[in-house]
């Protein structure tokens, strides 16, 4: 961007020991400079929520091999098995394993948009990164952190007893997590960000133009006919149609409802997120399919498959409960007394 100190509009404060303040960049421009600042900052404590949860991820996984106790629900075995067997302990780890892959996917393709916004010869194509890239900020940091909570709490839970004590260190994950969701803005301030700035201020037109391109991922998943492709396009489909719906709500509200708006800010942060990782997932399992069908790495692809098929139904499934929570639920917020509580 290449903003500068300038030497000619140097500001001298006589207060106590006469420190000198030096203008950088244009005056009245100083809100726009600092959120430079804050969406990277921002961006990347996303990418750390990220992190934390890919590496309690693999901590589960190595511990829920390790671990025997009971015998598996189907009887295949006469005794204990490795938990890692049990249909519970694998859904935990599904949701720790897509979780983490669609928050990646989403942090990588708005880490292409910045580069992009930034260095692409079109001027067009720049701004229309940059739009992206700005809607996107808030979901990556937002629900990739929040979403980071859940997957080292599954962390924990995987570990049983011995997450809780702090000896394993799951429960480390956990804690360190936290902080995630709090500096840089907490988590209800991305969302105030999402919702002002980045929906209502332009009737919800960025949003949409997003929700046309999910549309696009889904034709292409339903043309290519595969059981797995199709499933993840319904439920991509649902989310996509509850997001739109909330966009609605929000660009109509937040003048007029404001409490109403806001009351479903976070909830729409969460949703918006969950949908831009379940894209991401659709998109990977496009190219799985095409991949594995060439016999390029072929059990990698596989698990690209389930595990944006598991995505889709698991996780993406939950936006139009959110969708309704939002549009239909915000007197539930709104309407307890301040006294009452
Ligand atoms: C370990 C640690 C390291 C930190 N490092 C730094 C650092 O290096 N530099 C730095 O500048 N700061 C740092 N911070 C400060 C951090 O950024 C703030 O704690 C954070 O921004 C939240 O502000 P607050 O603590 O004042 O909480 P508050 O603003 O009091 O928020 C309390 C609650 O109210 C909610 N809330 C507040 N306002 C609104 C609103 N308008 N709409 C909806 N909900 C709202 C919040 O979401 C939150 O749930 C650090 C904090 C910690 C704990």
């Amino acid at each position: 961007m290449g903003i500068k100190a300038s030497p000619t509009a140097v500001l001298q404060y006589g207060d106590h020991g006469g420190a000198v303040g030096y203008l950088v960049g244009e005056e009245n421009r100083g809100l726009e400079y600092m959120f430079i600042m804050m969406n990277a900052a921002r961006f990347a404590v996303g990418v750390q929520g990220i992190a934390i949860a890919e590496r309690a991820y693999q901590k589960a996984v190595q511990y829920a091999r390790d671990r025997v106790q009971s015998r598996p629900v189907d009887g295949s075995l006469n005794a204990a098995a490795p938990i890692i067997h049990h249909p519970d302990v694998k859904r935990m780890l599904m949701t720790m394993r897509a979780t983490v892959e669609g928050c990646r996917a989403m942090s990588a393709v708005a880490a292409a948009a910045y580069d992009a916004a930034h260095h692409h010869p079109d001027a067009d194509v720049r701004k229309q990164n940059a739009t992206f890239y700005e809607f996107m900020v808030p979901l990556v940091k937002g629900y990739s952190t929040e979403m980071s909570l859940e997957v080292t709490s599954l962390g924990v839970q995987v570990h049983g007893g011995m997450g809780f004590i702090e000896e394993t260190g799951a429960a480390q994950y956990y804690r360190d997590a936290k902080i995630l969701t709090i500096y840089e803005g907490t988590t209800a301030i991305q969302a105030n960000d999402l919702v002002g700035r980045k929906t209502a201020r332009d009737g919800g037109n960025t949003a949409k133009a997003i929700a046309a391109q999910i549309a696009g991922t889904e034709a292409e998943l339903r043309a290519s006919g595969s059981a797995h492709a199709v499933a993840v396009a319904q439920r991509l489909a649902a989310a996509r149609e509850a997001f739109v719906d909330v966009v609605d709500f929000i660009a109509a509200n937040t003048r007029a409802n404001p409490n109403a708006a806001f009351a479903g800010s976070v909830p729409y942060l969460m949703l918006a997120g969950n949908l831009m990782a379940g894209w991401q997932m659709g998109r990977a399992l496009l190219v799985a399919e095409r991949e594995a069908a060439a016999g390029r790495d072929v059990p990698f692809m596989q698990a690209k498959i389930s595990t944006a098929r598991f995505y889709a139904d698991h996780i993406l499934s939950r936006a139009p409960g959110v969708r309704d929570a939002i549009v239909e639920g915000h007197a539930g917020v709104t309407e307890m007394a301040v006294e009452a509580f």
